[in-house]
C-alpha cells in the first residue's frame, strides 16, 4: 500500500480542507517527507459540527442491534485490512510492523467488546415510596456528540477505545487524529464508514490542535470532551471543558513504577516488563519507568535488564526483524538528550545505551541507567522514550513511598512471590492499573484509566460505557 495523502472525514465524504491548507507527514526513520495532511479551518470545523449534530440524531435513536452490527462490520474490515493498515501507521510513526499489525487487530477486538457491550445499556425501576402504581425509572441516554483529541503514539488504539465506547453508548463523535501519524486512523474511520455507519456520526478532522479543541469545547453542539495526551495539555482542555460545563473523560502521561521485591523471580521480571519497557521504543502512557529494585538482587536485575537492552535489534519498522524503531517525532530525541544528560550530570550510572544512533531518522538507543538519583529529571518527569532509571530500596514501604511519591496515578508494576506483598501493594499503591508478577495488557473488558494527576474516566469495561451517558430519573404517575 503505497503512503496516502490524508483528508478530512466530514458527513459522510472524504474532503479536502475547504481553503486547501495542508501539513507534511514524516517518516520518522528517515525524516523524510512521505504525505500531507488536510489542515482544517473554521469553515470545516462548522460543517464537522453541524454533521455530528445531525449524525447524533440519526444514531441515538438506532436500537443497540443494529448500532452493534455495523460496529462488528467495522472490526471484521479492519482484520481483513490489518496487514495494509500495518504498513502506513509504521511508515508515519516508526513502530515495527507486527507491533503496527497487532495495533490493528486489537481495534477489532475492542471494537466487538464494545459492540456487544451496547446491548447491557439498562435503565432500572425504583419502587414509589407510597404509591405503589407509580413508575419511577432512572434511564440512561448518550449523552451527545463528543470531541476526541487523541495522540500519534498509538494512532488507532487511542481512537478506537473512545470511538467503541461512545458508537456503543449512541453518541457521535468528531476525533481530531494526529497529524504526525494521520493515515492508520483514517483507515479505522473507512472502516466504519465501510460497514455502513450512518453520515455524520463520525467526523475525523485535523489541523492545528489548539485551535481546533478551543473551538469545538467552546461549541454548543459538542456535549462532552475526550482526551489522551500529556497531562499539562489536559488540564489546559479540562479547564476549558469546565467553563462549559461539558462532561469530560482525560487518560493522561504517567511514570509507571515497578517493584521488584527481595523474593521476586528475577528473570521473570527481566523478561517481562524488559520487553514492555522498550515496546514502541518506550513511548506508551503505561510504559515502565521507575524501576525501584530491593538492593539484594538490584545488581542481578540490573545486569540482566541491561543485556535484553543491548541485544534489541532497532531499525526501519518496516526491516525484518526489528525490535525496536525510531522515536516518533524529534522533539522526543532532543528529550531523551535532556534526560540522559541530567541523569549523569546528578550522578547516575549509564549500563548501556544513552546516546543517538546515526545521523537519519530519530532513533535513540535502549537505555538502561542505574543508581539514579530522587532529584534527577528521569525520576520526576513523563520520560516517553526508550529510557529505564534503576534504584535500589530496603524496605516495600520505602519502594511504596517513591511510587506514590510522584502527582502522576496510571500504572504501576511488581513482582513478589508473596501474597503479603501482594496485597499490601494493592492497597497502598496509588495508580489506575496495577499488574503483579505479569506485563501490562489492556484488554477492553478491564478498566483502562489513571487517578491523581494522570486523569479521571477510564476507556475500558462497563465504566467506559457510562462515561458518554446520561443518568436521567422519570416519573409517571397513572391518571
Ligand atoms: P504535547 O503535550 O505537545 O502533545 C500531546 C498530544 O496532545 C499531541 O497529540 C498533541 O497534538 C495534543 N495537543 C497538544 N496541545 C493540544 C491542544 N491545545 N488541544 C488539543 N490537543 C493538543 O506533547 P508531544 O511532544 O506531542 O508528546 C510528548 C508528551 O505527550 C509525552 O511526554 C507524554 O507525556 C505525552 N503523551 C502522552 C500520551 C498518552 O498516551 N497518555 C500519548 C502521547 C503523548
Amino acid at each position: 500500500m503505497s503512503y496516502p495523502d490524508t483528508r478530512l472525514f466530514i458527513a459522510g465524504t472524504w474532503r479536502d480542507a475547504a481553503d486547501g491548507r495542508t501539513i507534511p507527514v514524516r517518516n520518522p526513520a528517515t525524516g523524510e517527507e512521505i504525505g500531507r495532511v488536510a489542515h482544517a479551518g473554521r469553515a470545516d470545523l462548522d460543517a464537522a459540527l453541524e454533521a455530528a449534530d445531525k449524525g447524533f440524531a440519526t444514531w441515538r435513536d438506532m436500537t443497540p442491534a443494529a448500532r452493534s452490527r455495523i460496529m462488528r462490520g467495522a472490526a471484521a474490515l479492519m482484520r481483513e485490512r490489518a496487514g495494509g493498515i500495518a504498513q502506513l501507521m509504521t511508515r508515519e510513526q516508526g513502530k515495527p510492523l507486527a507491533e503496527a499489525k497487532g495495533e490493528a487487530m486489537a481495534a477489532a477486538d475492542i471494537i466487538e467488546w464494545f459492540a456487544e457491550e451496547g446491548f447491557r445499556v439498562y435503565g432500572r425501576l425504583v419502587p414509589h415510596r407510597t404509591d405503589p402504581a407509580v413508575r419511577q425509572m432512572v434511564v440512561k441516554d448518550p449523552v451527545g456528540p463528543t470531541a476526541a483529541f487523541t495522540p500519534w503514539n498509538f494512532p488507532i488504539n487511542q481512537v478506537v477505545r473512545k470511538i467503541g465506547a461512545g458508537l456503543a453508548a449512541g453518541c457521535s463523535m468528531i476525533v481530531k487524529a494526529p497529524e504526525e501519524t494521520p493515515a492508520s486512523p483514517a483507515e479505522l474511520i473507512r472502516a466504519f464508514q465501510d460497514a455502513g455507519l450512518p453520515e455524520g456520526v463520525l467526523g475525523l478532522v485535523y489541523g492545528d490542535p489548539a485551535e481546533i479543541s478551543e473551538y469545538l469545547i467552546a461549541s454548543p453542539i459538542i456535549r462532552k470532551i475526550t482526551f489522551t495526551g500529556s497531562t499539562p495539555v489536559g488540564k489546559l482542555l479540562a479547564a476549558q471543558a469546565g467553563k462549559y460545563m461539558k462532561r469530560v473523560s482525560m487518560e493522561l502521561g504517567g511514570h509507571a513504577p515497578v517493584i521488584v521485591c527481595e523474593d521476586a523471580d528475577v528473570d521473570l521480571a527481566v523478561k517481562s516488563i524488559g520487553g514492555a519497557k522498550f515496546r514502541n521504543a518506550g513511548q506508551v502512557c503505561i510504559s515502565p519507568t521507575r524501576f525501584l529494585v530491593h538492593n539484594s538482587v538490584k545488581a542481578r536485575f540490573a545486569e540482566a535488564f541491561a543485556a535484553l537492552a543491548q541485544g534489541l535489534k532497532v531499525g526501519d519498522g518496516t526491516a525484518e526483524g526489528t525490535q525496536m524503531g525510531p522515536l516518533a517525532n524529534p522533539r522526543r530525541l532532543d528529550a531523551m538528550k535532556a534526560f540522559q544528560e541530567d541523569a549523569v550530570a546528578r550522578g547516575a550510572t549509564v549500563l548501556t545505551g544513552g546516546a543517538r544512533i546515526g545521523e537519519a531518522g530519530n532513533f535513540w538507543q535502549p537505555t538502561v541507567l542505574t543508581d539514579v538519583p530522587l532529584s534527577a529529571k528521569l525520576f520526576n518527569e513523563e520520560p516517553f522514550g526508550p529510557v529505564a532509571g534503576i534504584r535500589g530500596f530496603d524496605t516495600l514501604d520505602e519502594a511504596i513511598a517513591e511510587a506514590n511519591r510522584l502527582s502522576y496515578g496510571l500504572a504501576a508494576y511488581a513482582f513478589t512471590a508473596s501474597l503479603k506483598n501482594a496485597d499490601l501493594l494493592t492497597r497502598r499503591v496509588e495508580a489506575g492499573m496495577l499488574w503483579v508478577n505479569t506485563p501490562a495488557a489492556g484488554t477492553a473488558e478491564l478498566p483502562f484509566g489513571g487517578i491523581k494527576d494522570s486523569g479521571y474516566g477510564t476507556e475500558g469495561g462497563p465504566e467506559a460505557l457510562e462515561a458518554y451517558l446520561n443518568t436521567r430519573a422519570v416519573v409517571i404517575a397513572n391518571v
